[in-house]
């Protein structure tokens, strides 16, 4: 199988200006040097604690930003580096679903037009056939179609985020970026609503990249993790090797800190403290990004940046430990396929 989505070296960098004439001193590095694919039909968990360039990544590859380096394909069209007007007919195949419902919705616009709009901006349809489709998106995401005339704030926040889910559905996307989507809503409510996007995900063969720093979701719902720190991953892994057995350093610390939903049949973890504070992405760390903070650090990683190294079924871990057992790839890999 040929991955749905491609993504190499991607880079996002924003200028910092200071001083008097607002010179450029320099850049904050958001992303720096990314590389993933996804499989048709998979979710990959992106995940990492804020500030880490996870949500970057997100957009970044929807080319909500204008990138800084490195290539992106989506179904096989190279989209990091083409103009808004050839980027236009390609934007009803990826989409977005955005963590607050309440931002990303227009206050003053009826359920009807809010997941019309998209319809409207795209598509050539009668007024029959418009209202038909706007009916059929609120029964894939169980709204009630007589709310279509009402508006967002009549709505609870789990219901908003369904009409989120249908405006991103309505141009039958391939692949959704998934940003943090139930972290603003109720824990009661955020079941549901990750259950209605797996539904969703096998009746419409979606794709999606689940951004999240709540490890414990991502382990229901991601087929593979990428774990990023301080704007690279640094490991890559199917849910259930990266669950049973965490390989970088960074992983391991973050996994310790994830209470485990069987203590009976997995080994036991003590929580590993990691000392001082993630480092400014203006100013990165020589070497291994995550060296400052290490628990295993060596000589060689304040010096030289690791390699990807590739234990094959889709693991990948960007940490000098493994040197000596690894082949170095630059290839990543998407899942056991
Ligand atoms: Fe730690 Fe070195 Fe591995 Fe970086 S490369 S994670 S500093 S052991
Ligand atoms: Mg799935």
């Amino acid at each position: 199988t040929v991955p749905l989505v491609k993504v190499r070296d991607l880079k996002m960098y924003f200028p910092i200006h200071a001083g008097l004439f607002r010179s450029h001193v320099g850049d904050v590095k958001a992303v720096d040097g990314v590389s993933f694919d996804i499989m048709p039909g998979e979710t990959l968990g992106l995940v990492g604690e804020s500030g880490c360039g996870k949500s970057t990544v997100g957009r970044a590859v929807l080319r909500l930003y204008d990138v800084t380096g490195g290539t992106i394909e989506i179904d096989g069209f190279e989209i990091a580096h083409v103009d808004r007007d050839s980027l236009r007919p390609k934007r009803p195949m990826m989409q977005m679903i955005f963590q607050d419902p309440q931002a990303s919705l227009n206050p003053r616009m009826t359920v009807a037009s809010i997941i019309g709009e998209p319809l409207d901006e795209h598509m050539k349809l009668s007024g029959e056939e418009r209202l038909a489709r706007i009916y059929e998106l609120m029964d894939w995401v169980g709204l009630n179609r007589e709310f279509a005339k009402r508006y967002p704030h009549e709505f609870s926040g789990g219901q908003r985020q369904r009409i989120g889910i249908a405006r991103a559905l309505a141009l039958n996307p391939k692949f959704i970026v998934c940003d943090e989507p139930i972290a603003a809503l109720d824990v009661s409510i955020q079941a549901q609503v990750v259950n209605l996007l797996e539904e969703l995900q096998d009746r419409l063969d979606l794709t999606y990249l689940f951004i999240s720093h709540d490890l414990s979701m991502v382990r229901h719902i991601a087929d593979r993790v990428a774990v990023m720190y301080l704007g690279r991953i640094v490991e890559v892994a199917s849910r259930e090797k990266l669950f049973a057995e965490p390989l970088h350093p960074y992983t391991q610390a973050l996994l310790s800190a994830v209470p485990e939903p069987d203590p009976e049949s997995e080994r036991h973890r003590k929580p590993i403290v990691l000392q001082g504070d993630v480092p400014s992405p203006a100013n990165p760390p020589k070497g291994c990004n995550f060296s400052t903070r290490c628990p295993k650090v060596m000589d060689i990683c304040k010096q030289q940046e690791p390699g990807v190294f590739d234990f094959g079924g889709g693991r990948q871990v960007a940490c000098h430990l493994y040197a000596e057992s690894m082949t170095k790839t630059a290839e990543p890999t998407g899942g056991d396929t």
